[in-house]
């Protein structure tokens, strides 16, 4: 039986309208969250990520600003930027649009970012909270891949969860919530031995790799969950035919949309996985938009949390 698709996009906007009631009665009471977003030079991809971020803000009714340094920014201008906007109390979340260019002291920018402001939840504080189970800020895109498990009824504790990543920005923070929600965990990275068979162990299987379609049917458990974070834009027309053979009804679409743009999103799991997993979340439309829902989720967290409004009542996961 093929894989139950978990609708990301669907999950995604129950969050946006959850966060946008909890914006309007925190505007009831005279607080309306802000975003403040930092975006040197200009690198397309991260032009059209922070235009769907400030989007959402308007939709959610978060009050947003961005500031473009110009791509010769130092890493003493960018420190001066996060200072103030530290010290600006309208100012809820501060976004550091990555990546920074390469004369810039990334690190260093991250660092002077508040804890408290800091909605990618990146900052060492907010890594120790999330790893010794305290409140605070935890990653996006992590966070996403909770809610998406959380909200399709998948359980966790107990399960066998293999997450294939170790990045700072998704595998660690995943594997840490799975750790929290109980789950047995095992991180693997490209130093794995025998990758397939380790990924077979889980009933819960999380790709964070960036290689389109590594994952193939013989990693995943017949009736595993399995989540897929990969964002890979694929060109070549041999390597789209190995992912989307021809003939197929369920690529036509996919394959009309190849030969007009000459590129496709495709995960890190190929898409043969679904004749095999229980749950699978597609590319796109699974874990992407809960990226830019939790963002919402934690601007509005930190409004909460930082003007001590009490604790944060929509979500349950973090
Ligand atoms: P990253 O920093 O490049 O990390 C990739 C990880 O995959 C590393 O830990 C690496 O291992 C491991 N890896 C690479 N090749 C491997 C192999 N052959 N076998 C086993 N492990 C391998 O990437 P990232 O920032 O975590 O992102 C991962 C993917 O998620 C990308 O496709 C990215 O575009 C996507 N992403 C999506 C969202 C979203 O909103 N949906 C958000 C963020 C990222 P080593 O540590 O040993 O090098």
């Amino acid at each position: 039986m093929p894989a139950k698709i978990l609708d990301g996009a669907k999950i995604a906007s129950d969050i946006r309208r959850e966060v946008a009631a909890e914006v309007a009665s925190m505007a009831a009471a005279g607080v309306r969250p802000g975003l403040a977003v930092i975006l040197v030079g200009h690198n397309p991809a991260s032009e059209i990520y922070v235009r769907g971020k400030v989007k959402a803000c308007e939709e959610v009714g978060v009050y947003s600003e961005q500031h473009t340094p110009p791509e010769t920014t130092t890493t003493a201008e960018l420190l001066t930027l996060v200072e103030d906007l530290n010290r600006r109390d309208e100012i809820d979340g501060i976004l550091v649009q990555l990546p920074l260019p390469p004369q810039v002291d990334s690190k260093k920018v991250l660092m002077a970012v508040d804890p408290a402001k800091d909605v990618d939840g990146f900052h060492p504080v907010n890594v120790g909270f999330l790893s010794t189970q305290r409140p605070g800020l935890v990653p996006c895109t992590p966070a996403g891949v909770i809610e998406v498990l959380n909200r399709s009824n998948i359980s966790i504790a107990g399960q066998e969860a293999v997450v294939v990543g170790r990045s700072d920005i998704v595998g660690k923070p995943v594997a840490m919530l799975l750790l929290n929600a109980n789950a047995t965990v095992t991180v693997c990275h490209s130093k794995t031995r025998a990758l397939p068979g380790v990924c077979h162990r889980a009933d819960i299987l999380v790709a964070a790799i960036g290689r389109a379609g590594m994952i193939t049917s013989d990693f995943v458990k017949p009736g595993a969950t399995v989540i897929d974070v990969g964002m890979n834009k694929v060109t070549d027309p041999e390597e789209f035919r190995r992912l989307f053979p021809s003939g197929s009804p369920a690529n036509v679409a996919r394959e009309a949309t190849f030969q007009k743009k000459g590129s496709t999103l495709v995960g890190d799991v190929h898409p043969e996985v679904a004749e095999v997993a229980g749950a699978l979340t597609p590319v796109p439309g699974g874990v992407g938009p809960l990226t830019v829902a939790m963002l919402m989720y934690n601007t509005a967290k930190a409004a909460k949390m930082r003007r001590g409004s009490g604790q944060w009542s929509v979500v349950g996961a973090q």
